[in-house]
């Protein structure tokens, strides 16, 4: 049997062991545990798988013991994702310093950086939340206007963010901040890492169409940030937040695997809310089948495509550049497989908070509305479209024309009726 064999054997024998069966179904929304300060868990069994892969430093799988993590190849971190993957094992826990700014902080951040930040990452003790967007700056990430003047110990933060998911409840923020106003865009920003109980700063929730309200501003009021926060180098931080966004990229292709939006069965709803009847069925149930269908197949290519990319990246090849197509290709699959199966609910898909709706059904609701979200969220469709064109393709930027000048109209146009 080869190394890799046995360590799939020994994997799987532990999860069998250690993976409650109550946590081996798809993850729902109000089930996620997020780690950090006021971690909580809606089951016994949820916080024992939690501890259970702390211990194992598999929080974090391919980080180096050193820091917490468990110290496995990248191979053997790919195994342990299928194993969890075969059973339908769910994260145990939801953490985005782990899956975006840790992997920034080993590349970029100083050893004194990487214990002090990776360290309670890999237990679970802090929940993190991306300081990116702000009012005018979204998909032109590096027009940011929040500034960090340096203070000599400390830098000075003013400005504010937006679309902060679940700013009110996390203990720390990685923020990007214009360190030089002067410079040109891309060179003037620096990455900061923040905690949220500094004086200064302030949350404020944004309700959501959805019910829900993961969205809040930031608000920075002269907030102190030791120096000692600097991620990398000051005005060279528009590198780490290229790779981080890769990294958001990619742990976004990869969460609906685990969670409710992708785990349903689009063939079994069809043909739930839609059994086929020979001849009494529409052709308009039969194009939706035929539609549903082909969703499926996209879909099943898209996870042949995913595995492919791994196998590939283990063999040492660069597919770093690639992300954008995976978040591209999952997030639009997945909007398009909720609009399919709201099409076949017909009314049943109108009680979003309603009574008589059972919950099954204003959950998926909830979820198609969910759906548009993820194409927007870690950089909106268009945006990874410009980004596969430009640095994926290598297409020429087509700039726009220049408009053309304004004539005045003439004694003669006005007569043949301002047409000009
Ligand atoms: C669910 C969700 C969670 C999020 N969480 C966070 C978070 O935790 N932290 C954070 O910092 N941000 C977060 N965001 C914000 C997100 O990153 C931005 O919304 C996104 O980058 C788009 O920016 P914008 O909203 O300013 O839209 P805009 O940049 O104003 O874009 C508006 C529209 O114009 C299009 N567009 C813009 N520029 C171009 C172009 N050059 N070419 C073609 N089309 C273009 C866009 O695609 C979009 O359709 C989240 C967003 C969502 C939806």
């Amino acid at each position: 049997m080869s190394a890799m064999d046995a360590f799939r054997q020994e994997v799987r024998q532990w999860l069998e062991q250690n993976c409650p069966p109550s946590l081996r179904t798809p993850m729902r929304d109000d089930e996620m545990v997020w780690g950090g300060s006021q971690v909580s868990f809606s089951s016994e069994d949820q916080r024992l798988w939690f501890e259970c892969m702390r211990e194992r430093g598999w929080f974090a799988p391919s980080w180096p013991k050193a820091v917490g993590g468990g110290g496995l190849s990248a191979a053997e971190e790919a195994v342990l994702e299928k194993e969890m993957m075969r059973i339908g094992a769910r994260p145990p826990q939801i953490n985005l310093g782990i899956w975006m700014l840790g992997p920034v902080v080993l590349e970029y951040g100083t050893p004194e950086q990487q214990l002090r930040l990776l360290g309670p990452m890999c237990r679970g003790e802090i929940r993190w939340c991306q300081g990116f967007s702000e009012p005018n700056a979204g998909s032109d990430l590096a027009s940011i206007r929040t500034s960090a003047v340096d203070m000599g110990d400390h830098f000075l933060v003013n400005g504010a963010k937006i679309w902060t998911s679940y700013g009110d409840k996390s203990d720390w923020m990685y923020a990007l901040v214009r360190t030089a106003p002067d410079a040109p865009k891309h060179e003037g920003i620096s990455l900061l890492v923040l905690d949220m109980r500094s004086d200064g700063v302030t949350v404020a929730p944004i309700d959501l169409i959805s019910g829900k309200s993961t969205f809040c501003e930031v608000f920075f009021d002269n907030v102190n940030v030791p120096k000692e926060n600097l991620i990398g180098e000051r005005n060279a931080g528009w590198a780490q937040a290229k790779k981080l966004l890769q990294h958001e990229r990619s742990a976004m292709s990869k969460f609906g695997q685990f969670c409710l939006p992708t785990h349903f069965d689009l063939m079994a709803h069809i043909r739930d809310y839609l059994p086929l009847d020979g001849g009494a069925s529409t052709n308009a149930d039969i194009a939706l089948h035929q539609r549903a269908i082909a969703a499926q197949m996209e879909e099943d290519a898209y996870s042949l495509t995913v595995q492919r990319m791994g196998e590939e990246a283990r063999a040492g090849q660069n597919v770093s550049g690639t992300m954008a197509i995976m978040k591209l290709v999952h997030t639009e699959q997945e909007k398009n497989k909720f609009e399919l199966l709201l099409d076949a609910m017909g009314f049943r898909a109108l009680g979003m908070d309603m009574d008589g709706f059972p919950e099954r059904e204003r959950a998926l609701t909830k979820a198609w509305l969910n759906s548009f979200t993820q194409t927007i969220a870690g950089g909106s469709s268009e945006v990874q479209l410009n980004v596969i064109a430009k640095r994926i393709l290598g297409l020429p930027e087509l700039k726009p024309a220049a408009p053309k000048p304004k004539q005045t109209p003439t004694a003669a146009d006005i007569n043949a009726g301002g047409q000009q």
